[in-house]
């Protein structure tokens, strides 16, 4: 953030608002991490503020500290709405167009409230009075750390802001081994720890708290999964039907597409998870290296993300979707071997 904007954030905070807080549809851990910590940090300097989700999100994040104060946008619709009208401030974390916050999108464009957006993604839209976007980041979460130090309040990061924020980044770097994860990143959470995140606790209760019908989905997957050593490429699919025969919980499937990446020689991996109720296939994607799966994501599947991990959608049907994928790896040299 420049020096001009950390003045224009500085003169809003300096009187009081009535902020709302948005994160992305679908939440991850970043998303609810970065908008839980910058809740507790405006609530605590007595700035009134509330978070608002635009749809529900998976139990091993709901254990962070003010998670029971988020609105629901699909739920508690009235009082969110009413909240997003009365806004003189809205925040909007770890995502760079208002397409992703579904359902809540027009109620955001209408409103007449001042925008700050803070996010990681690439190609940020221009609808925010101060954006702070920074594709190098390693989450939103390191971006909120940063936020909050340029306003010089490092020393207001409490126990329960340290761990939301500890959340955010060890989530969205895979637990530090993403090359996105820096020096930098490791001396912020060092001062995270030292502020009070209990990384042993975050860690147990973001991975550690499985279902039975979570692992059976997950040995399901990965023998559904398909390797396609010719393209560099691993992909698992699921259906409704698979889902529904392990008592299939939102974000169950977290964290399954990686697995593709962690055979020898694969550097391409996607999941395919039939939605039927959506009446879309929705894609998640990841690469390593140079192959930028946000490119691929923006081009053939409707969305986007980050270079080595990003999302979309198909509204074909499970099997035409992973035969069109199938033919467009055809498509990429630098998916070639040899
Ligand atoms: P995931 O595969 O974990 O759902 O998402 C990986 C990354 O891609 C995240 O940064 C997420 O925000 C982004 N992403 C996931 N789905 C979509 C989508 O449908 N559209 C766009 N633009 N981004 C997505
Ligand atoms: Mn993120």
């Amino acid at each position: 953030m420049n020096f001009e904007d950390i003045q224009t954030v500085k003169k809003l905070l300096s009187v009081p608002q009535k902020i709302v807080i948005v994160p992305h549809k679908n939440p991850d851990g970043d998303a609810i991490g970065s908008t839980l910590a910058l809740w507790h940090f405006l609530n605590d300097m007595g700035q009134e503020a509330t978070v608002i989700s635009p749809n529900d999100y998976p139990k091993f994040l709901k254990w962070m500290p003010g998670n029971d104060r988020i609105l629901n946008f699909e739920k508690e619709n009235t009082q969110a709405r009413d909240k997003i009208e009365n806004a003189t401030l809205i925040i909007t974390l770890d995502f760079n167009h208002l397409g992703r916050i579904g359902q809540m999108q027009s109620f955001l464009e209408h409103s007449n409230a001042t925008f700050i957006m803070i996010d990681h993604h690439q190609a940020p839209d221009d609808y925010a009075k101060v954006t702070y976007s920074d594709v190098h980041m390693s989450s939103t979460c390191e971006m909120v750390y940063n936020f909050i130090e340029f306003l010089g309040n490092t020393d207001k990061i409490t126990a329960e802001i340290a761990n939301c924020i500890y959340t955010g980044i060890m989530t969205d770097t895979g637990s530090f081994k993403f090359a996105s994860t820096t020096s930098r990143t490791h001396r912020v959470v060092a001062d995270l720890i030292d502020k009070g995140a209990n990384n042993t606790a975050v860690h147990h209760n973001v991975y550690d708290t499985n279902s039975p019908g979570r692992l059976h989905l997950l040995g399901c997957a990965l023998k559904n999964m398909v390797i396609i050593n010719d393209h560099k490429t691993a992909y698992i699919t699921l259906s409704q039907e698979e889902l529904d025969n392990h008592q299939f919980q939102k974000g169950d499937t977290e964290g399954f597409v990686n697995y593709g990446l962690t055979l020898e020689g694969i550097i391409f991996a996607a999941i395919f998870i039939e939605n039927k109720e959506e009446g879309i296939i929705k894609i998640s994607l990841r690469s390593v290296g140079d192959f930028s799966v946000n490119d691929f994501a923006r081009k053939h599947f409707d969305g986007g993300g980050h270079d080595n991990a990003s999302g979309g959608k198909s509204e074909l049907s499970l099997a035409e979707t992973t035969q069109k994928f199938e033919s467009l790896l055809k498509t990429y040299k630098e998916l070639r071997a040899s």
